[in-house]
Formats: structure tokens, C-alpha cells, sequence
């Protein structure tokens, strides 16, 4: 799949939709999920034009994974879920209910929230 620069997360990277911005370094952007379904739930986005978690990991450079996953660690600390608890998902695809096209983690905490996979029937 080809990326598309002009899907939400994109048009919040060039700054012509407004974020809740939580965290920004050099390679990844972290903001409030618009519809959270938490009492914390943090978006956390690269700054380079990746499809899916697949295409970041398969292609981004060390610099950019490296500069990822400090963000999230970051986001965790700022938003005072370490020692609580939080957890991290990144849908892919059709099966994996991926609805925007530029590759983000979400970080869910602040409450219990359930077991890992909902049953779908
Ligand atoms: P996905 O299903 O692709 O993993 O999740 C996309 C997430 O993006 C959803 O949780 C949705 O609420 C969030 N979202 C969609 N549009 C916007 C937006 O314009 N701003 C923010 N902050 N979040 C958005």
C-alpha cells in the first residue's frame, strides 16, 4: 500500500489540523486520541511517511525506530502511567481495524482495562 499524504495524521505533521500535543521529538509526534477510550490515550506517530507498523519497522532508519520508541517510553512517563500500567496498540490493516494510513501506537492507561483481545460476536 502506497502512502497517502493526505490522511489526518499527515495533515497534523505539516500542522493543518490542530493536535493535543503531548510529546515531540526529532523523529515522532505524540498527541491526545480525539475519541479517547481511556483516561489516557495518547497517540504516538513517526514523522516520515509510514503506512503501517510493518513499513516502519521494515524500512525506517535506526535513527527514526530508535527516536520511536523513546517517545513512547516518554509519553508513558509524562502522562503518569509507569508504575500503573498502560498498554500500547498498533492496528495494521483491514483484519487489524487500521483506520488511519500513517502508522501510530496507541498508549491506553489510567484505568483496569480488560483483557488483550475483545471477542468480536
Ligand atoms: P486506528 O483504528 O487507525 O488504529 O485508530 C485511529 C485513531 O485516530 C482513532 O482512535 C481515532 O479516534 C483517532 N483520530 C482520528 N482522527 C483524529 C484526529 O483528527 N485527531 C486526533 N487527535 N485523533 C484522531
Amino acid at each position: 500500500m502506497s502512502y497517502d499524504s493526505e490522511n489526518i495524521f499527515a495533515k497534523i505533521l505539516r500542522g493543518e489540523i490542530p493536535c493535543d500535543k503531548v510529546y515531540e521529538n526529532d523523529h515522532a509526534l505524540a498527541f491526545n486520541d480525539i475519541g479517547p477510550q481511556a483516561p489516557v490515550h495518547v497517540l504516538i506517530i513517526p514523522k516520515g511517511e509510514y503506512v503501517s507498523s510493518s513499513d516502519f519497522s521494515a524500512t525506517a532508519s535506526d535513527a527514526e525506530l530508535a527516536g520511536f520508541l523513546r517517545a513512547i517510553h516518554a509519553v508513558a512517563e509524562k502522562t503518569g502511567v509507569l508504575e500503573s500500567g498502560y498498554r500500547l496498540i498498533a492496528n495494521a490493516g483491514e483484519d487489524g481495524h487500521q483506520e488511519v494510513p500513517h502508522f501510530h501506537v496507541h498508549l491506553v492507561g489510567g484505568r483496569r482495562i480488560g483483557r488483550m483481545i475483545q471477542r468480536a460476536d
